[in-house]
């Protein structure tokens, strides 16, 4: 069997014939939001149903890092490297400093409650961009269920004033975000009602000028499944979540081949010695695959 499948000759040369798609860790109910800490050897992610971040270290494996995590789902890292962490059940984004201690960075937009902080980037300016999808306050199941009282915008933090500006505001739900490399494209997954056949199940792509977004439009529709998270290479290709695995889209928005992964992926991230190991959250388990390619 094989773990790839192309769609293109460029792709062949992304992936390793040789490389397996292999299970690290499995028995966690919905894992989403891996980030790849090189200086202390591990990958953090969450499972959000059960409130608590994990921790998978080489060779060690599995041990859990925060509990509970406020039902965190996406992080990443700031350009100090922090950990910066989207929770659910409390409806905001999180930095925790280098003591442990952590400090809120948004939790309300003009005097109202965020819904659920989904996915969060950091931008070379140190500026902060994070999703905000009702889905963690739909159910008790990941967070606590309660009433939307603002639209599912994309949000900038200002890194000098720490104010919030509301830069997508035409999607249904937004859910996975990331910038081109040079940081003059934002890319936004629209994942609208989720699970619904009839469900948004695009990424949509922007011009980034400093803190002007402009010139929304669609860029690649994911088949089968939806985009609830990416990552781009250095190429710029970006790495989606999708209904069997993973798919590699080239930056002109076309499928260059495929990651096929035995349970429904939510989000990816490059980590390993060489950036050159996808990490992929998929439902009960992660999974991970060397490459030939790395991570922006
Ligand atoms: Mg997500």
């Amino acid at each position: 069997m094989s773990f790839f499948e192309s769609n293109s000759s460029e792709f062949s040369t992304y992936v390793l014939g040789n490389a397996p798609v292999k299970q690290l860790a499995s028995g966690f109910d919905w894992v989403e939001g891996p980030v790849w800490f090189g200086d202390a050897n591990c990958l953090l992610f969450s499972d959000i149903p059960n409130n608590r971040i994990m921790r998978w270290t080489p060779g060690e494996g599995i041990s859990t890092y925060r509990e509970p995590s406020n039902y965190s789902n996406g992080h990443t890292r700031d350009r100090q490297g922090r950990l910066i962490s989207c929770e659910h059940g409390t409806r905001r984004v999180t930095r925790t400093e280098y003591d442990g201690s952590i400090t809120v960075i948004a939790d309300q937009f003009d005097g109202k409650p965020l819904n659920s902080p989904n996915d969060v980037v950091v931008k070379s300016d140190n500026s902060i961009w994070f999703t905000d999808p009702h889905y963690g306050i739909m159910s008790n199941y990941e967070g606590f269920k309660s009433e939307q009282e603002l639209p599912c915008n994309v949000y900038r933090v200002d890194p000098e004033s720490g104010s919030l500006s509301a830069v997508v505001t035409d999607m249904e739900c937004p859910n996975g975000l990331a910038f081109s490399p040079p940081e003059s494209l934002l890319y936004v997954a629209d994942t609208g009602a989720m699970f619904d056949p009839d469900a948004k199940r695009h990424i949509r792509v922007y011009d980034v000028s400093g803190d002007v977004v402009s010139n929304g439009r669609h860029f690649h529709t994911i088949d089968p499944g939806i985009s609830d998270g990416f990552r781009l290479d250095t190429d710029g290709n970006i790495w989606s979540s999708a209904g069997d695995g993973v798919h590699c889209i080239s930056p002109a928005g076309d499928l260059l081949g495929k990651i096929l992964v035995p349970e429904l992926v939510s989000n990816v991230c490059f980590g390993g010695r060489a950036k050159h190991q996808l990490f992929i959250t998929a439902t009960t388990g992660i999974y991970s695959v060397r490459l030939n390619r790395e991570g922006v």
